[in-house]
């Protein structure tokens, strides 16, 4: 049995139940087949991939609250420290029902790679609770991102573990933490990313995982001799990662014709109207069905995902698995011919398998959606050398970053004789560096 395979059924034996998990570990290890081959008697001899599918540390705990009726409620609490070889800890907190423990080690194992990948001295990690922030109040919201944070602080700092947002995490949920992480320790340090611009967030922060996707996106089409200009997008989403990927493709001649939620998509022939998209997520935290209160003439499909319909690109920007087997099928049959993710793990493992063989433009999650996590990055210096930096200097920089980005995962790809195929150039480009740095210190 080769080394990889080893490792991954060991994993099996182990984590039968964590089946996001073992999703992302057997797409990275599979991908990784020819650099682990031509090294293997070293990485067997150190088992690295052994430790480097162990997190160093899980932290789990209990999240009691009180909601507006008086009644307690409690929910389970997590942070996941995964691997600090190349720098702290760095990764979104998820509040969501369906998070648990699989998915938090799906989200910071790929987490590693993609902080890797950015090129900045940042580890991975990822974190969150099973509470629904959908419907509750202010007040409860606060309350519970309180009690969340009298455990947390314990275990993270400036220099040590610093979280950001994610699913139903934003400016909100991200102020309530630090104020109450300030409050027990009495640190006004860099401890959280994606913070207010009034208390030490970074501009563009908001903004730059869209705006990142898309500068990606951008460069992978340009370098194909094709553009942006004029082409039909579908999306997924209507959260922060959707709202600010569909600006971005706006900008750059782009037609977006849908956005969904959880309950449906909307299909707007003309172009979703971002202004009305805004009004209603950003403002009024409704359903997107309320789209068609302003847009009549658009389409709501209830219970449905945007794949069917016709599009040059697609930008699922929800959650994972959102792409199946055969929703990769009618995607490409309908004449798609380029994907960029946004979400993490959006294309379960037989969606890839289809991407990649099709040879259309594929571009995985840990490379396309890396921008949030490199301007969390420049927050954390900007933090550290208490400045600010204006609109353009960051956005300047993401830019540069998601170029250099695609250029990494391009170079590693084509090194290996996999040219074209990014999710092989990704993997293998955020791997080479954790692994040195892993065997550089030795076996902790
Ligand atoms: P938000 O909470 O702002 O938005 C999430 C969006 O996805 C909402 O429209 C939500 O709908 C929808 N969604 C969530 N779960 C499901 C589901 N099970 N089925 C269908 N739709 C669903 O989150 P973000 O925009 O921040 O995150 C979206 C994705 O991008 C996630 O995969 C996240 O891990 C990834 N990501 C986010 C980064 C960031 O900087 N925020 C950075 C890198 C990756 P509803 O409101 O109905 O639940």
């Amino acid at each position: 049995m080769s080394y990889i395979s080893e490792v991954y059924e060991t994993l099996t034996v182990k984590y039968p139940h964590e089946k996001e998990f073992l999703q992302a570990v057997k797409e990275v290890l599979d991908s990784l087949a020819p650099v682990i081959e031509a090294n293997e008697e070293r990485y067997r001899r150190i088992s690295l991939l052994e430790r480097l599918v162990e997190p160093e540390r899980i932290i789990s705990f209990r999240v009691p609250w009180v909601d507006d009726n008086g009644k307690v409620q409690v929910n389970r609490g997590y942070r996941v420290q995964f691997n600090s070889a190349i720098g702290p800890y760095k990764g979104g907190l998820r509040f969501h029902p369906s998070v648990n423990q699989g998915i938090l080690k799906f989200l910071g194992f790929e987490q590693i790679f993609k902080n890797s990948l950015t090129g900045l001295p940042i580890g991975g990690g990822k974190g969150g609770s099973d509470f629904d922030p959908h419907g509750k109040s202010d007040r409860e919201v606060m309350a519970f991102c309180q009690s969340f944070m009298n455990e947390l602080y314990r275990h993270i700092g400036a220099d040590e573990d610093v979280p950001a947002g994610d699913i139903g995490v934003g400016a909100r949920e991200i102020g309530y933490l630090y104020g109450q992480y300030k409050r027990l320790t009495g640190l006004y340090e860099g401890v959280l990313t994606g913070k207010g611009l009034s208390y030490g967030g970074s501009l563009t922060r908001t903004e730059a995982t869209g705006y990142g996707l898309l500068y990606i996106t951008d460069e992978m089409i340009r370098r194909a001799g094709k553009s942006i200009e004029g082409k039909t997008i579908v999306v997924s989403g209507s959260g922060n990662v959707a709202i600010f990927a569909i600006e971005k493709a706006y900008q750059l001649g782009g037609k977006v014709v849908t956005a969904s939620d959880s309950n449906g998509y909307i299909y707007d022939a003309n172009g979703i109207n971002l202004d009305v998209l805004k009004k209603i997520k950003l403002q009024d935290r409704a359903r997107i069905k309320e789209y068609l209160n302003y847009v009549p003439a658009a389409e709501y499909h209830e219970n449905e995902k945007p794949w069917n319909v016709k599009c040059d690109i697609a930008l699922p920007c929800a959650t994972q698995n959102e792409i199946n087997g055969e929703s990769a099928r009618t995607l490409l049959g309908n004449g798609c011919w380029c994907v960029a993710e946004g979400a993490n793990m959006p294309s379960d493992l037989e969606a890839i398998e289809q991407f990649v063989n099709s040879g259309i433009l594929y571009m995985p999650a840990k490379a396309a959606n890396a921008g949030g996590v490199s301007v969390s990055a420049l927050e954390m210096s900007q933090n550290s050398q208490r400045l600010s930096w204006t609109f353009e200097e960051v956005d300047a920089r993401l830019k540069e970053i998601m170029k250099n980005i695609y250029n990494k995962v391009s170079a590693s790809a084509e090194k290996y004789g996999y040219k074209g195929n990014f999710v092989v150039g990704a993997n293998i480009a955020g791997f080479e560096k954790v692994a040195e740095a892993m065997e550089a210190q030795g076996i902790v």
